[in-house]
């Protein structure tokens, strides 16, 4: 199929709907305890459990979300368990992803540097077309914040701040980053 995510939109004021079903690669990577698992169980369940903490190892898990242009987005999500903090094991993690999720903790500035590493990491050695979205979860506490909205915007990546406790912006993470893959080279999807 032909024509751009990015104008989603485009098909509302008259263009052709243009049906697409996209599967999805999907990493998420960021020190260990910022919430990766919680968004993830967030999406895919609903709901905020951190005492039920998935460990799926090599497996992923998939959820199937439909856009507003009826573009069904068949995500593929790769839980480490942690493994991609050992430096050999994560290009095997990330190989392939077409969407990545920078994840840090708003509260606290090492994980906001771990996560500029792994940003580094994927620009390096991750696809060239690779979606980034540095996300900021943990926005439900308000305490003094690393801001990464400055970051992000230098870095060329999709910015937003969550929360899995309180389901703020977890929904807009899943739907917007699909809309900013570059189609039609579709090399990077599944
Ligand atoms: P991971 O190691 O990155 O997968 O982190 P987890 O998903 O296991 O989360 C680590 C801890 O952070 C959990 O025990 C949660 O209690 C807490 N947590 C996760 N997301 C949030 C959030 O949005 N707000 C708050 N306040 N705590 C969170």
């Amino acid at each position: 199929s032909t024509g751009s995510l990015g104008g989603l939109n485009n098909s509302e004021s008259g263009g052709v709907a243009d049906a697409k079903n996209l599967r999805v690669k999907l990493v998420l990577l960021g020190d260990s305890g910022v919430g990766k698992s919680c968004i993830v169980l967030r999406f895919v369940r609903g709901q905020f459990d951190p005492t039920s903490k998935v460990t799926i190892g090599a497996s992923f898990l998939s959820q199937t979300i439909a856009l507003q242009d009826s573009t069904t987005v068949k995500f593929e999500i790769w839980d480490t368990a942690g493994q991609e903090r050992y430096a050999a094991l994560a290009p095997l993690y990330y190989r392939g992803a077409a969407i990545a999720f920078i994840v840090y903790d708003i509260t606290s500035p090492e994980t906001f540097n771990k996560a500029q590493y792994w940003v580094k990491e994927l620009q390096k050695h991750g696809s060239p077309d690779i979606v980034m979205a540095l996300v900021g979860n943990k926005a439900d506490l308000h305490e003094k914040r690393e801001d990464g909205i400055e970051y992000a915007e230098k870095n060329g990546m999709f910015f937003i701040e969550t929360s899995a406790k309180t389901a703020d912006n977890i929904n807009q993470l899943f739907e917007v980053t699909p809309a900013l893959l570059k189609l039609p080279s579709d090399s990077h999807a599944l």
